[in-house]
């Protein structure tokens, strides 16, 4: 029986009753399924949640779309997505649910302590390992971390977001499930969803004339390379971004429309932050990206061996650059990129 839990959480069950929906509820499936791709892919945002059943099996109708699309952009895109919209009921649970999920549908090994004044947790250290790897706030380092006999305390919160990296994985898995045909009664749908994905990819390619991506030290390549695909970015390591490209050139409307992957994208504040960053015309107040010494200590510093010899992302580029141009001259450097 479907209940609130599948349509929460519908990754965490198998895809079965199928074949006890009748013809309009498949229809609806079908259709909320197309609805979910389309606002991943457009807006990024949560959206209203349809009758349980219909919720519920959109979910596995929309993994196969994005199988059958067969686009790491889009595959990416939807796990973070539909994780992002996992983690807003995930952080309405009560202690002994959410450790019950991380435990038998993940297989942490994950105990709570209670304290005098708030509740901690511990998580064997694999489990905490494999899903903060990825995490780039310093804070997430195991050296950082209160590490005992195995186990790595951690709050409710950062559960939460520990889950979030399961989640993603587990549905990532589920994409790659794929028919080699695509059944007739969804062609169209498809179709349609691949036009949409090709338009929202053009949106990336018009950026600024200069930027040359191949000059991107490896540090703000690899800022780059998560606000491209949705990738969860710390406020630090956004702010280095958005202080590099605006000095390579960037317009606002470049970097909002690069900003439009992240699932906590909100176009009204990312450009009022944009606003303080760039400074208004009168005061022209504009900030510069971190030093190297400062990336090292945020923990975002994965130097090549090119970075010997810079003290600042920006030495970086321009030395980059000037290489590039060395090495082929009579080529012009393609622009951005895939
Ligand atoms: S050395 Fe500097 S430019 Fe190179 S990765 Fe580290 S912070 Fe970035």
């Amino acid at each position: 029986m479907i209940d609130f839990d599948h349509v929460k959480y519908p990754f965490l069950f198998e895809p079965e009753g199928f074949e006890q929906l009748t013809n309009e509820e498949m229809t609806l499936v079908c259709e909320r399924a197309v609805k979910r791709l389309r606002e991943t892919l457009q807006k990024g945002e949560p959206t209203q949640l349809w009758a349980d059943t219909v919720e519920y099996f959109s979910f596995f109708v929309a993994s196969y779309i994005v199988s059958l699309i067969n686009d790491d952009w889009v595959k990416k895109r939807f796990a973070l997505f539909e994780s992002r919209r996992s983690t807003a009921f995930l952080k309405k649970e009560k202690d002994m649910r959410l450790t019950d999920i991380a435990q038998t549908h993940f297989g942490w090994e994950i105990n709570t302590i209670m304290g005098s004044k708030k509740t901690l947790f511990e998580v064997d250290f694999r489990s905490y390992l494999k899903n903060s790897v990825s995490i780039r706030e310093p804070k997430w380092k195991l050296i950082n971390r209160d590490l005992r006999k195995g186990f790595v305390r951690i709050s409710k919160d950062e559960i939460v977001r520990l889950l979030e990296e399961s989640i993603q994985r587990r549905i990532l898995e589920r994409t790659k499930i794929g028919l080699v045909e695509v059944p007739d009664f969804l062609k169209e749908r498809i179709e349609t969803l691949r036009n949409l994905v090709k338009r929202q990819r053009g949106t990336e390619i018009g950026v600024s004339k200069t930027f040359v991506f191949e000059a991107l030290p490896p540090c703000i390549r690899d800022f780059y390379q998560s606000a491209r695909t949705g990738k969860h970015l710390s406020h630090t390591a956004r702010f280095t971004l958005v202080t590099f490209l605006v000095n390579v050139g960037f317009s606002v409307d470049e970097i909002v429309e690069l900003f439009k992957s992240f699932s906590d994208f909100d176009e009204r504040k990312t450009r009022y932050h944009l606003g303080t960053i760039i400074g208004t015309d009168k005061e022209k107040t504009r900030y510069f990206p971190p030093k190297c010494d400062t990336i090292k200590r945020y923990g975002f510093c994965v130097p090549d061996g090119f970075c010997k010899s810079v003290r600042h992302p920006m030495s970086y580029y321009r030395k980059a650059l000037f290489r590039l141009r060395r090495i082929d001259s009579s080529t012009s450097m393609e622009r951005v990129l895939l």
